[in-house]
């Protein structure tokens, strides 16, 4: 078909036009196609149904992330809405007008003794364009506990109680889902053998708990935005329900969120092109970094050569001898009978060394009288002479020291000398010396304002 629309000259142009109108009329006719929102008559504000996915049940048996892998192949920020329990009159009539209104494709999941009782109900969802699902004959509380053949009769009763309601018996989708949840083995191995897909959900709204209808759709909306898609269950029998869904489906489009309708594939209208992954709630994405660890090297020894193993010999230094040291070459160190050993001590040469040194003569101690007075006494001189404290500058009090110096000791008893070297005893009679003292300058020094102090420099022992 699209061969003969590229190939197309100046006179195919209505074939191109009547064969895509064809294309369209035929997809509709299969349900491919439903209404958008800009299709919905008198609501151009509708949610609408932004597509219709074909699925095979065989492949995928059991859907709902609530209890299995997989669920059903959406998009992100794509809904499939799910009503169970119905119909009942009063309110699941208000539950299809609030959905029409929206044009707005959902799945049923009919009770069979409802459907018995109710069956112009189920009709109107057929001919609203809702898919039907079947839910048990009588809904059992505890479902999952029957006897195997009691819940296969379950099943197979409320499938046979929905198609007669109807006259086309193959209105009725093969999706199932179990009262209450309530899963057991035996149960999905009979579905699954009939070819009958098994759903579950991606989120309640907790419509069937005694709660406000603000609740239901504040539970609604979190738990979809938390997921960013998926399977919402409803009950359209629950007043509650039938409250709070305007709102839902309002915030729904507010949010960008958008619906799907889901359809069984048959004979003429084969499944919807899915990836595997597609059926998975998260699945892996390539965007999304992964931790590898590496894989570990298969190592391969490319030769098998043997090298000689090394003599001592091979480790001497150049000049011949051995680079270890000495007691590591000592058999009885080798042997184990190992001692902690002390540095050896050092000879030192002797040849070039003086065993004595020569006695220093007097003269090297030899100092001239007067600066040998300057050294022990020029401290006290002052204090001796009764001039204390000196005054002037620098120049001045040397030249005081000077005048001081010269003075006779015979002038001056308390002037102290310091006795020869080689007779350093104290001589008889003589009396210890003053304390000695230091000048220690405060303040500025070399100022004649500032009066030098004195301080002891000496105690006052005998020399010894
Ligand atoms: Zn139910």
């Amino acid at each position: 078909m699209l061969t003969i629309m590229a190939g197309g000259g100046p006179t195919s142009f209505w074939t191109r036009i009547w064969i895509v109108a064809g294309a369209l009329m035929s997809l509709v006719s299969l349900g491919i196609l439903t209404a958008s929102a800009a299709d919905c008559p008198g609501h151009p504000n509708a949610l609408g149904t932004s597509r219709t996915i074909v699925i095979d049940p065989r492949e995928h048996p059991r859907i709902g992330t609530m209890q299995y892998r997989e669920t059903l192949p959406l998009r992100d920020h794509e809904v499939v809405l799910t009503f169970d329990d119905g119909p009942v009159p009063k309110h699941s009539n208000q539950v299809l007008d609030i959905l029409a209104a929206e044009c707005v494709k959902a799945t049923f999941f009919i009770v069979g003794q409802q459907a018995r009782a109710n069956p112009a109900n189920v009709r109107r969802l057929v001919a609203d364009g809702h898919t039907v699902g079947t839910h048990t004959q009588n809904h059992p509380p505890r479902f999952d506990k029957l006897p195997v053949e009691r819940a296969k009769q379950q099943i197979d009763d409320g499938i046979a109680s929905t198609s007669a309601a109807l006259t086309d018996p193959g209105a009725v989708a093969p999706f199932f889902r179990n009262p209450g949840l309530r899963r057991d083995q035996d149960i999905e191995d009979y579905l699954a053998s009939r070819g009958i897909q098994l759903w579950s959900a991606d989120f309640p709204a907790d419509d069937w708990r005694h709660i406000s209808p603000a609740r239901v759709y504040q539970l609604a909306i979190q738990r979809l935005e938390a997921k960013g898609k998926g399977v919402l269950l409803l009950h359209d029998i629950q007043a509650r329900t039938a409250v709070a869904l305007p709102k839902i489906l309002h915030e729904l489009k507010a949010r960008g969120y958008r619906i799907v309708h889901v359809v069984p594939a048959t004979a003429e209208r084969p499944a919807t092109p899915t990836d595997p992954q597609e059926w998975q709630m998260r699945p892996p994405s390539e965007h999304v970094p992964v931790a590898h660890w590496p894989n570990i090297p298969s190592f391969v020894f490319t030769s098998t050569e043997t090298l000689p193993a090394p003599a001592l010999s091979d480790f001497d230094t150049p000049d011949g001898r051995p680079a270890l040291p000495e007691h590591l070459s000592n058999p009885a160190y080798r042997a184990g009978n190992r001692v902690a050993s002390w540095p050896r001590p050092a000879v030192a040469p002797q040849d070039d060394v003086t065993a004595e040194l020569a006695v220093p003569s007097r003269d090297v101690f030899a100092v001239p009288e007067g600066v040998r007075v300057a050294l022990r006494g020029a401290v006290s001189l002052p204090r001796l002479a009764g001039r204390t404290p000196m005054h002037g500058t620098p120049t001045r009090r040397a030249q005081t020291l000077g005048k001081l110096v010269a003075a006779k000791p015979a002038q001056n008893p308390a002037y102290f000398f310091a006795p020869p070297a080689a007779n350093r005893s104290p001589q008889p009679g003589a009396k210890p010396p003053q304390a000695t003292q230091q000048v220690r300058p405060a303040g500025r020094r070399g100022t004649s304002r500032q009066p030098m102090r004195w301080r002891p420099l000496y105690d006052n022992r005998w020399p010894v």
